[in-house]
């Protein structure tokens, strides 16, 4: 039997970023304080989830420590994501703690690191990746979801396409999830999207998002589980060079 890579995701949410990071072949421990949040966390076999506060978890003993501080405070729709949070602003520090905390674990175990935000925190992140949705070609009767989403890490990673949000082709056929979602899908129109647009009701949502279990908030604030599967199994051909290299 194999033992499967240690990830560590903190902040874990309803556990979409973990979910990919299974699929990718780790063990994952998730880290979430907000008991409603937990009441609709995914079930997988390689997901544990712990309640706690991510701000302190210990990261020993981890091959991959991943994390999604609260965006909130740098998200253009901080309001509507406020709103969906339950009004949570004040949690931006989040972001630039976890930063310091992974990168020193790093420095100091030779471990890597994937940190998730939101693009308006891009002043505090390094040379992050950026995904969307475009990218996977993540779409529900034709309409493709512009979901960006950046990434810092230590790890070597790639995205896995083109990014088509903003190209003629898709004009018009972008769909977003954010805010307080609704049951129906809502048009979205105006300077940011001179095509025009949707934003998803729950149900699209979930479909688009490939998370079938998440509520409303989970959705809005979540990210693909196809955005950390994908960059899990970049990880995972790293991670085993460099096990390889330490035996
Ligand atoms: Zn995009």
């Amino acid at each position: 039997m194999t033992t499967r890579p240690r990830a560590l995701d903190l902040f874990g949410g309803e556990g979409l970023a973990a979910l990919g990071y299974a699929r990718a072949g780790f063990d994952v421990t998730t880290v979430e304080i907000d008991p409603e949040r937990l009441a609709h966390h995914v079930t997988h076999p390689h997901v544990h989830v712990t309640q706690g506060d991510a701000t302190t978890y210990p990261l020993d003993g981890f091959d991959l420590v991943a994390g999604s501080p609260p965006c909130t405070d740098h998200s253009e729709q901080a309001p509507l994501a406020a709103q969906a949070r339950g009004g949570t602003a004040g949690t931006g520090w989040m972001l630039a703690h976890t930063l310091r905390r992974v990168r020193a674990w790093a420095d100091s175990t030779g471990g890597l690191f994937v940190i998730e935000n939101v693009e308006g925190a891009k002043p505090v992140m390094g040379s992050p990746l950026v995904l969307c949705g475009t990218m996977f070609g993540l779409a529900d009767e034709g309409w493709y979801l512009e979901r960006h989403r950046l990434f810092e890490s230590n790890a070597a990673l790639m995205a896995p396409g083109p990014h088509r949000c903003r190209t003629r082709a898709l004009r018009g056929r972008i769909i977003g999830v954010y805010g307080d979602l609704t049951s129906n899908d809502r048009s979205c129109g105006g300077r940011r999207r001179p095509g025009g647009g949707l934003r998803a009701g729950v149900e699209r949502a979930r479909r688009l998002m490939g998370a079938p279990w998440a509520s409303p908030r989970g959705l809005a604030l979540g990210i693909p589980p196809a955005y950390t599967q994908y960059l899990g199994e970049q990880i995972l051909t790293q991670l085993g060079g460099s096990l390889a290299a330490a035996a």
